[in-house]
C-alpha cells in the first residue's frame, strides 16, 4: 500500500470541480484517509514548490496557489503514487491525455487543477507538510473483497 499527497488547486474549487475530481480518485477504488479545506499561505507554497522556487514562473505559481482556498488530502492504494500521477496527467492540460484529469477539464499549464506527489520521497514529505498524523485515518473499506483479488495487495 502507498499514500500520496494531493491537492485540488484553487482553480478546481472556484470552477466547482472538487466533487467531480474526488470522485474519480474515490471511484477507482482509493481510499480518503485524510482532507482538509484550507489556504497555502507564501510561506508553505516555498516549502511544498522549494524545487521550483528558482524559476522565472515561480512568483505566478506563488500568486495563483495562495489565491484561494485548496482541499488537501491523503489517498492510500496499491501503487497509489504512480497510479494517481496517471489519472492526474501531465502538467500542462493543453498536452495531457483526455482521459486524463488535467486533459478532461484544463486549458492551461499552470491552472492545472490538482497536484499529486511525483515519487515516495515526495509523497513522504509532502504529507509531512500538509498534515499531523492526528489528521490521518486509515480504515480498511467494506468494499474491500469486491475491490481487488484475495492474493493481490
Ligand atoms: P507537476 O504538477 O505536473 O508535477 P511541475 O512540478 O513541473 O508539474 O510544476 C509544478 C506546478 O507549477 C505545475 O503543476 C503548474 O501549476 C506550475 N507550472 C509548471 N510549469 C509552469 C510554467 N511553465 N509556467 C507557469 N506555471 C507552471
Ligand atoms: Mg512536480
Amino acid at each position: 500500500m502507498e499514500r500520496t499527497l494531493v491537492f485540488l488547486k484553487p482553480d478546481s474549487i472556484q470552477r466547482r470541480l472538487a466533487g467531480r475530481i474526488i470522485a474519480q480518485f474515490e471511484d477507482k477504488g482509493l481510499n480518503i484517509i485524510a482532507m482538509k479545506l484550507m489556504r497555502v499561505s507564501p510561506d508553505l507554497a516555498r516549502r511544498h514548490y522549494a524545487e521550483h522556487i528558482k524559476k522565472d514562473w515561480y512568483q505566478e505559481l506563488e500568486t495563483f496557489i495562495t489565491g484561494g482556498p485548496i482541499v488537501a488530502m491523503i489517498l492510500e492504494g496499491p501503487e497509489a503514487i504512480r497510479v494517481v500521477r496517471e489519472m492526474v496527467g501531465a502538467t500542462n492540460g493543453l498536452t495531457a491525455v483526455p482521459g486524463s484529469i488535467r486533459g478532461q477539464f484544463s486549458s492551461s499549464r499552470q491552472m492545472n487543477l490538482v497536484h499529486a506527489s511525483d515519487g515516495p520521497d515526495s509523497a513522504l514529505r509532502e504529507i509531512g507538510i500538509f498534515f499531523d498524523t492526528e489528521e490521518i485515518h486509515s480504515y480498511e473499506p467494506t468494499i474491500r473483497p469486491w475491490l481487488r483479488a484475495p492474493t493481490e495487495e
